[in-house]
């Protein structure tokens, strides 16, 4: 949205992919720069191969994927020959990698920037497991892993961490180090993974002179981030399960339509190749990408404890509403008459039906969205002035969110939980069909987590938003412990992103007991 809005300058000033690396690379320490591989299946590469970590996701009972790119540095044209490389994995149940358990291996193809999937199954449910790659003599850092609980298992509690919104040029990731040191199972993604504006970082480690437009550009915007240990560390720590908002793509995207107004055929060219960087960048389970269609909404179950349906509010969404009436790059608005119109959509019409086919309260304890967007609505008038609405969120689709909460209700779920990011800001609120009639009855919580470290939005909008509860926007990321009869949400907050050593603050606690959907101070 354009609370994240920099300087978009469009100049292609050259430096491109070369300039990116030479500039990251500097100061920045790298998890696997220790030796040089040798020559490894006839590849001679130019330095070591995993310096952009290693990760897991999507795990299930039986199986996780993991994930690494061989990216030697420097990373011009991604640091590869151009030929496929055999690359051998291990799991096991062990550190020290004594008992493995699962090992093989794959090949990292040049037309997937040596992306590698590994899709390991045969694994006991709600295990844990290390993971590793092997090139030569190349060893990659060690991963730590879950897999998921059996369906009918009902285990009593679940620690999960979510966060969004990493921007490389306004702040270091350090909230992910607190985030290790609360060992989470699992850590829900909710978008804005990177941005993929020109900026100029404040502390000198990159400053991309172009917006990512083309597969080379998404690639290396990607590859920059991952250098970044603090997210490497995160992903080495737990699973995770990741979706998009709009910057993995282009600012406030809906479908085809762009944020400058590119003819829409040249964008779904543009979406194409950021849905297929996404794609390699990320440890889930999908078939390579070939084109702008992509599913990436899908949802899991933790036993009986709680399902989760990860949505995807870019990819099929209609473009934001009275875009004529306001200048194309703001994002608020007074209401128009297209805002209203109850055809509207956020999901799509099939991503709808199968959110509402899938959400039971006859099902697992607690239903979970991991949303991108803020559902639970905001009124961003200042003045006394009519009702403004940050148009790029459900407050662009009324009637689709009226839809859905609605059908939430109907379907007997039992204080359903929203997680969402995109904001950059901490909200806890009450979410209802209409988020502006308070007559109407409260059916869940919508939690919105703060930013990792993109600029904060500060506008405190409390005074006239009775459905928010709770408002602050500092840094950071968000625990949620589930036990079968409370969901508890605890924010954690770092001080100052900008610092390598920065500390962290415990924010406030929030509970919703089942069956009672307003949050209450834990
Ligand atoms: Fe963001
Ligand atoms: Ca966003």
């Amino acid at each position: 949205m354009g609370v994240d809005d920099r300087p978009t300058r469009r100049a292609v000033l050259g430096a491109g992919l070369a300039g990116l690396a030479a500039t990251a690379f500097g100061g920045v320490p790298i998890g696997s720069r220790r030796r040089l591989p040798r020559p490894a299946g006839g590849v001679a590469l130019a330095g070591p191969a995993f310096t952009l970590g290693v990760a897991s996701g999507d795990p299930r009972p039986d199986r996780v994927v993991l994930w690494t790119r061989l990216a030697p540095l420097p990373l011009e044209g991604g640091g590869m020959p151009d030929q496929a490389v055999d690359v051998k994995w291990d799991v096991a149940a062990d550190d020290a990698f004594k008992k493995v358990v699962r090992k093989g291996t794959a090949t990292a193809k040049p037309a997937l920037a040596h992306s590698l999937h590994v899709d390991v199954d045969g694994l006991d449910p709600a295990a844990e497991y290390f993971y590793r790659f092997r090139l030569g003599d190349d060893v990659s850092p060690v991963g730590h892993t879950r897999t998921l609980p059996r369906p009918d298992a009902a285990p009593k509690e679940l620690k999960l961490a979510f966060a969004s919104c990493q921007d490389f040029g306004n702040g270091y990731f350090t909230a992910y180090r607190d985030l290790v040191a609360q060992d989470p199972s699992l850590v829900l993604f909710l978008g804005d993974y990177m941005y993929e504006h020109t900026f100029f970082s404040f502390d000198g480690r990159a400053n991309p002179s172009n917006e990512a437009v083309t597969l080379d550009d998404y690639r290396g915007r990607y590859a920059l981030y991952k250098t970044d240990p603090d997210l490497q560390a995160a992903h080495q720590a737990a699973p995770w399960v990741t979706t998009w908002d709009d910057h993995e793509v282009d600012n406030n995207y809906a479908g085809d339509v762009s944020q400058d107004g590119e003819p829409p055929e040249q964008f779904h060219a543009r979406r194409a190749a950021a849905y297929r960087a996404w794609y390699e960048h990320q440890p889930v389970r999908l078939k390579p990408p070939r084109g702008a269609d992509v599913r990436v909404y899908r949802d899991f179950a933790f036993g009986d404890l709680a399902r989760f349906f990860v949505l995807d509010t870019r990819q099929y969404a209609d473009v934001p509403p009275c875009r004529e009436t306001s200048a194309p790059l703001a994002d608020t608005g007074p209401t128009c008459p297209d805002r209203e119109r109850p055809d509207r959509t956020i999901l799509g019409t099939e991503q709808e039906r199968w959110l509402v086919d899938g959400i039971d309260g006859a099902g697992e304890r607690w239903s979970v969205l991991a949303n991108t967007v803020q559902m639970a609505g905001q009124n961003v008038d200042l003045v006394g002035g009519p009702a403004q609405y940050y148009l790029d969120s459900w407050d662009g689709y009324p009637a689709a969110r009226a839809r859905l909460v609605d059908a939430i209700a109907d379907a007997g779920v039992k204080s359903p939980i929203v997680l969402t990011g995109d904001y950059h800001a901490s909200f806890v609120s009450d979410l209802r069909s209409d988020p502006f009639d308070l007559s109407r009855p409260v059916v869940g919580t919508e939690f919105v987590g703060p930013a990792i470290s993109a600029s904060p939005f500060s506008t405190d909008f409390t005074a006239t938003n009775p459905q928010v509860r709770f408002f602050d926007a500092r840094h950071g990321y968000v625990v949620c412990t589930v036990e079968r009869d409370t969901w508890t949400t605890e924010f954690r907050y770092v001080t100052d992103s900008k610092s390598g050593q920065p500390t962290f603050e415990a924010g406030p606690k929030f509970a919703v007991e089942r069956g009672t959907p307003k949050a209450t101070p834990a």
